[in-house]
């Protein structure tokens, strides 16, 4: 079959399960494609082909002795945050360009024991810091709707990889939007699940309190299969929920947008900068969903202006913090020939990261100094439960709260905005992490230069079920994302 690639994950395990082809054709399939067009996307920094292959036939073995899951066979693109024993984990660093992690992190290990098979690790802003996955040791990587354009970040490979089809699905990390503004620049659905829903173990950590794993795919029903696999408590990351996880898949269909109270925050389509493209589609999408049997309703998020600072105090703080264990000695980058052991230290550190990481360990262990604690991380602290709480008192009106991913669609490749326009462009995103709250991206839609918009939805905390269920429904009265880059129809 030359098509493989276009089937969802549903067809894909039925496909597997039936035998109309084997996980062995399925992954060569894929390989072909990865070793004919990322040299134009550049979406993987490792393609572990030989592993691959083997997970395959190891696959196809346990179909035929009936010890299948329903994903067993299935290919996936890792996004390299994610420790995998044996194969390098960058996270997108110099600092980890020769790091290979002794054990798998538990969402690594969930993935094989549902029988998936990984296909390789794909490119990302370095340790998860950038909106293009620009910020990356390994290079650009090109967004598959216009190569010139960036596929966003920090999980710009992840959706890259998926929206060219050189992965049927892939796990993605949202700290402040990476899962979810990717998603929107590359015409996918992508969800960031509740903090503490997925584990963090292995996970390599920028921000420890807004850190969160999720899927990324074509549709809501494709996240779902892999939320099936990611979620769930963890005993070796203890921010991980003890709470049953729902059948993500089983709960797709249902009367999700019938009756759905869609909270519409009036300061947030009065943002400065917003697309007016992005503008009409979101607006159209949201008439859809009226359409379909949800009532919209206006809502007041009145913390919306202190989003950016508050996220760029604490994300930063937490990171200056979590980066101090790459110092040169125990793994990870050493500068060679230092006279003592701070000569070390510092020449380590400045040449093994780039320079937004940089910026932000200044940023973050200003704000943590002892002369500016108070002033800074204390003050941002209080000020994220107030945005915490601006949201449940939104919750108290409505089911869900529409917004756009992002205020622009993606930008070119070497726009070199200044690091403040960068970061005001995560307005729409970041606000969730602080809260610690589920929110999922869905695909509605293109401005005048056929570059993908996004729709947000916001839930409740542990609503990742009902989210999947409504954008599930919107995809099944809509085609928005069964579109295909051009890259993407072509054939290896
Ligand atoms: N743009 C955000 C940042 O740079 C994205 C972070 C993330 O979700 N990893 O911090």
């Amino acid at each position: 079959m030359t098509d493989l690639h276009r089937l969802s994950i549903r067809e894909l395990s039925e496909g597997l399960a039936g035998a109309k082809f084997s996980s062995r054709e399925l992954t060569e399939h894929y390989l072909k494609r990865i070793a004919k067009l990322d040299t134009q996307v550049k979406s993987y920094v490792t393609v572990t082909a030989e592993q691959a292959l083997a997970q395959a036939d190891a696959a196809d073995a346990a179909i035929k002795a009936g010890t299948a899951t329903a994903l067993t066979g299935v290919p996936i693109a890792h996004k390299d945050i994610f420790c995998t024993q044996g194969i390098k984990t960058t996270a997108g660093s110099k600092m980890l360009d020769n790091f290979i992690s002794p054990y798998d992190a538990t969402v690594v290990a969930k993935g094989k024991a549902a029988g998936l098979v990984t296909l390789g690790k794909v490119n990302m802003d370095e340790f998860a810091m950038g909106s293009t996955s620009e910020n990356s040791f390994y290079g650009a990587t090109a967004n598959p709707w216009n190569l010139g354009h960036v596929p966003g970040g920090s999980s710009g490979g992840s959706a890259a990889a998926v929206a060219a089809d050189l992965a049927p699905f892939a796990t993605g990390t949202d700290t402040g939007g990476s899962i979810r503004q990717p998603a929107s620049f590359c015409g996918l659905t992508g969800l960031k699940p509740s903090y503490g829903r997925v584990s963090r173990f292995g996970m390599i950590a920028y921000a420890s309190s807004l850190d969160q794993g999720g899927p990324m795919a074509r549709s809501a029903e494709d996240c779902a299969y892999l939320m099936n696999v990611m979620a769930g408590h963890d005993a070796k990351d203890s921010t991980s929920v003890e709470k049953d996880v729902d059948d993500y898949v089983a709960n797709l269909n249902g009367t999700a947008v019938k009756g759905l109270r869609i909270g519409i925050p009036k300061q947030y389509f009065n943002v400065a900068g917003l697309d007016a493209d992005v503008k009409a589609r979101v607006e159209e999408s949201l008439k859809k969903l009226e359409e379909m049997g949800a009532t919209l309703v206006e809502i007041d998020l009145n913390m919306t202006e202190a989003y950016v600072p508050t996220y760029y105090l604490i994300a930063p703080a937490e990171a200056s913090s979590n980066l101090q264990r790459y110092d040169g000695v125990r793994y990870g980058y050493r500068a060679e020939n230092s006279v003592d052991l701070m000569d070390l230290y510092k020449r380590s550190r400045s040449e093994g990261f780039g320079a937004e990481v940089q910026r932000r360990i200044l940023i973050g262990t200003y704000a943590l100094s002892a002369g500016y604690y108070d002033a800074y991380y204390v003050k941002a602290q209080k000020v994220r439960r107030l945005i915490q709480q601006d949201f449940l008192k939104a919750f108290e009106s409505v089911d869900v709260i529409a917004a756009p991913a992002a205020p622009t669609t993606a930008y070119k490749i070497g726009a070199n905005l200044s690091p403040v326009e960068m970061y005001l462009g995560d307005i729409y995103t970041i606000a969730v992490n602080l809260a610690g709250l589920p929110a999922i991206n869905a695909p509605v839609g293109f401005d005048k230069d056929n570059l993908p918009v996004g729709l947000q939805l916001i839930g409740n905390y542990w609503s990742e079920s009902q989210l999947l269920s409504v954008v599930h429904q919107y995809q099944q009265a809509t085609d928005w994302h069964t579109k295909r880059a051009a890259i993407a129809e072509e054939n290896a």
